[in-house]
């Protein structure tokens, strides 16, 4: 794939140096590159016998420094024989066809050795590793035009509810606009995968059943709603139907604490249970699984257990080796009381800079309020056993 359109993709062969780095002693400041020796005594006074621009070639035997001498060098030319250093123009005075250094440097000073960065041949860039700009840079910087990448894996959307309706429609007293499949799918698209919207499935479970089946013919299936206690709420039930296999079905967090997370056969349920049915029975984990998450309906629920979630898991499907979630610490600017015995990730703003970060909570409504959401930038983690943390306190937060 082109080496920009690979941007934000994930790279399937890693990248080796094609050559050394930097390829020659890289002058790192501009000044003169002297004999460190030459200058243990200042102010010592050089002879200048040359002068180097970045690209220029320091031909040996025109431009080579002895004792006594100096050459006028520039950031990212090359050292010239003979110097170990560079001495920064800013402690030296020109005195005609000689220098005088204020300032004495070690030798290795102020030049990166040949091949310091790398090595050619070396791997400077693995597979599996999102191409962000700097590994847009590495490629660029061995003349990769184009970078092998992997495919992006498929992950299908089904919000469940006979209260939703798609945002086109009009919704009734009762009713609700579907905004989950919209956060998923950006969430998804930002994951590095391709979002494929279903149509909203009601609160019935043979057209449930349908649209799950067709879910689960991507590479994973988010469903969204439907996996709390009501009566109504079915997907559970109909994923069981399917032989799926759970590996949990709710974590002691809030909010989101009915999250369910399993896998059914990649063949059609239908066709495995005919043809073997032991293995569909027994559920056999194995290369041929399809994975889904139930998510809960509530929109802030939805987004939070994909992040902890789903996020990861598309990561791994994207073939990236695998990536901590990214916490930050910053200080709480007023107290928080809440209940204990639940992980809970509470919206909140982040505000202030560098070392002066503080965080708010947002004001907000439960799980449902999108708005409040929308107006923060974080979120604070208040760990289970915790039910007042004072103002001035260090808190973890999860990036939103
Ligand atoms: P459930 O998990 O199905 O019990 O739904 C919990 C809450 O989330 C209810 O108030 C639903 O109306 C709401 N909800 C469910 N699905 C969606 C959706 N797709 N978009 C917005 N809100 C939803
Ligand atoms: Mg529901």
């Amino acid at each position: 794939m082109d080496l920009l359109r690979a941007s934000g993709r994930v790279l399937a062969e890693p990248i080796f140096a094609d050559r050394d780095f930097p390829p020659f002693p890289r002058a790192a400041r501009d000044g003169y590159a002297v004999r460190a020796l030459d200058v243990t005594q200042v102010p010592a006074r050089l002879e200048v016998i040359g002068e180097l621009r970045a690209g220029d070639w320091p031909e040996p035997e025109r431009c080579s420094v002895g004792r006594g001498q100096a050459v006028s060098i520039m950031t990212g030319a090359a050292l010239p024989a003979g110097a170990d250093a560079v001495v920064m123009v800013e402690y030296t005075t020109v005195a005609g066809k000689s220098i005088e250094i204020q300032r004495s440097v070690k030798s290795g000073e102020n030049f990166v050795p040949r091949g310091a960065e790398a090595r050619q041949g070396q791997m400077l860039v693995d597979r599996g590793t999102p191409l962000d700009h700097p590994a847009i840079a590495v490629a660029a910087s061995v003349g990769a035009n184009t970078l092998p990448v992997f495919r992006k894996p498929r992950v299908a959307v089904l919000s469940t509810g006979d209260e939703v309706v798609e945002i086109g429609e009009t919704p009734g007293p009762s009713q609700i606009r579907n905004s989950n499949t919209y956060s998923l799918a950006a969430q998804i698209e930002h994951a590095g995968a391709e979002a494929v919207r279903l149509p909203i499935a009601p609160d019935e479970p043979t057209r449930l059943r349908l649209l799950v089946e067709q879910g689960l013919s991507c590479d994973l299936l988010v469903l969204t709603g439907g996996v709390s206690m009501g009566k109504y709420d079915l997907v559970e039930q109909v994923l069981a139907e399917l032989q799926a296999e759970f590996y949990f079905t709710g974590a002691k967090i809030q909010p989101g604490r009915p999250v369910v997370f399993g896998s059914c056969s990649a063949d059609t349920p239908a066709r495995v249970s005919a043809a073997d049915p032991q293995s569909a029975r027994t559920g056999v984990s194995g290369p041929h699984r399809k994975y889904f998450f139930g998510l809960p309906g509530n929109p802030v629920s939805t987004m939070v257990t994909f992040k902890l979630f789903v996020q990861p898991m598309i990561a791994a499907l994207a073939g990236m080796r695998p990536q901590p979630l990214i916490f930050l610490k910053a200080r709480l600017k007023s107290e928080i009381r809440t209940k204990t015995g639940l992980k809970r990730f509470l919206p909140a703003v982040l505000s202030g800079e560098f070392e002066n970060a503080e965080v708010e909570l947002a004001a907000w409504q439960g799980s449902g309020d999108i708005a409040a959401l929308a107006r923060a930038n974080c979120y604070v983690v208040i760990p289970p056993d915790r039910e007042q943390i004072a103002a001035g306190e260090w808190v973890s937060l999860l990036t939103a």
